[in-house]
């Protein structure tokens, strides 16, 4: 049987697309954590995200935000969360990659949280002295300053193009 995502893609079955290019599809959830919830979904069958090249994903993930955007302005709605799971143990279902985009409204119950525990600071040095010469063997490296924050008023420098769009979209988070 193909893959459910494929078929999504592939407009083998039908689905409400909002947004598709060369990378990636974006459609309406059609059983929603709440009204509005989207999918990011890859045109190529990837697992999970880590067999994303990383250029693609940051296509995607990129794309996960103007969702976010976009949503926002559309429904009102008060925060937005962007997720990504990796593995069934995270929560994925289907093993073809996918973001979700899910608006946050008052009340709404959708769970995502955790109780934060306590840890020795012997045991987070610990980590950290294992993760920190992995990190630096990866050389992530940033690929040009795009985005500045002005502090006085918050406004942020893009190029022109992207600032015409964020200014059209206006996204204001509320606070609670
Ligand atoms: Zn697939």
């Amino acid at each position: 049987m193909e893959c459910l995502f494929c078929a999504i893609v592939n407009k083998k079955i039908p689905s409400k697309i909002v947004y598709e290019d060369n990378i990636c599809v974006v459609v309406l959830d059609i059983a929603p954590a709440s009204l509005g919830h989207m999918l990011v979904i890859p045109r190529k069958h990837y697992e999970t995200s880590f067999h994303i090249p990383d250029d693609e994903y940051e296509h995607i993930m990129n794309v996960a935000r103007k969702a976010a955007m976009v949503v926002m302005k559309v429904n009102k709605c008060l925060g937005v969360n962007i997720i990504d799971r990796i593995g069934e143990y995270a929560g994925q279902k289907f093993p073809h990659a996918t973001i979700h985009v899910i608006p946050r409204y008052k009340d709404d119950k959708i769970m995502i949280g955790w109780q934060p525990k306590k840890v020795d600071e012997g045991i987070l040095d610990g980590l950290a002295s294992k993760f920190k010469p992995i990190f630096s063997s990866l050389n992530i490296k940033v690929k040009k300053k795009v985005v500045e924050v002005k502090k006085s008023k918050e406004e942020i420098k893009v190029k022109k193009k992207d600032k015409k769009e964020i200014i059209y979209l206006k996204p204001k988070i509320p606070k609670p």
